[in-house]
């Protein structure tokens, strides 16, 4: 059975590989079923960069098919930022919370029309030796909404509105979420290349 590293400490994340490819024979392992603890600093300047950064270190630290992944949204009005810089906007020691208000208040006067976004996902499939194996893109088109709604999902779901749904994503449940959301795109599009790689 081939072994495939998720490079995450997200054991929902690796499930979500592990259902959408149930009939190949794979092992799905995450961070902490491998024991690594150490976790790579994000210093690439696109998604790309920091997808390639994080499964060529964790695939030459454990020898194992690496897949990783990275996120972040892009609003339109601020030029795409934070982009990158997402999970650290506004600086450290944030909580999510304050990071949304943050961005809730730097796009205060922006009207409705161009309060356009996007979430954007990049993941990267690297060997061992820090072949590329394969890379999938997903993006979900959203806005910036004016005020928080909404349980569901995190970070910055609560002020992502989906004109489609008439909600937000904190609203929607999981499973719609995982079907419509830039990292569920990036998935389904990197299964393809997956099974061609693993059938074999
Ligand atoms: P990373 O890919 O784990 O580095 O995520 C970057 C940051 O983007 C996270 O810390 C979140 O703040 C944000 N983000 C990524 N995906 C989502 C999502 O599905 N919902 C809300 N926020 C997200």
């Amino acid at each position: 059975m081939t072994k495939l590293l998720v490079a995450t400490h997200n054991q929902g994340k690796v499930v979500e590989f592990a259902e959408m490819l149930q009939d190949l024979a794979i092992e799905w392992l995450s961070l902490d079923d491998v024991g690594v603890s150490q976790d790579i600093e994000e210093t690439g300047h696109t998604f790309r960069e920091n997808s390639v950064l994080k499964a060529r270190a964790y695939a030459a630290e454990t020898g194992l098919l690496t897949l990783a992944d990275d996120s972040g949204l892009e609003v339109d009005a601020l030029n795409g930022a934070p982009g990158v810089y997402t999970a650290r906007y506004g600086g450290v020691g944030l909580t999510a919370v304050q990071r949304y208000q943050k961005l809730l208040n730097d796009i205060k006067i922006v009207p409705e029309p161009k309060r356009t976004a996007r979430f954007r996902c990049v993941i990267v499939l690297a060997a061992p030796d820090g072949t590329i194996l394969g890379e999938s893109e997903g993006v979900c088109e959203g806005r910036i909404a004016r005020a928080p709604v909404g349980d569901n999902g995190f970070g910055y779901d609560p002020v992502f509105y989906l004109p489609q749904f008439n909600k937000t994503m904190a609203q929607l449940p999981a499973a719609q979420k995982h079907q419509i959301s830039h990292r569920g795109r990036a998935v389904q599009a990197i299964v393809p290349r997956l099974r061609e790689l693993l059938k074999a």
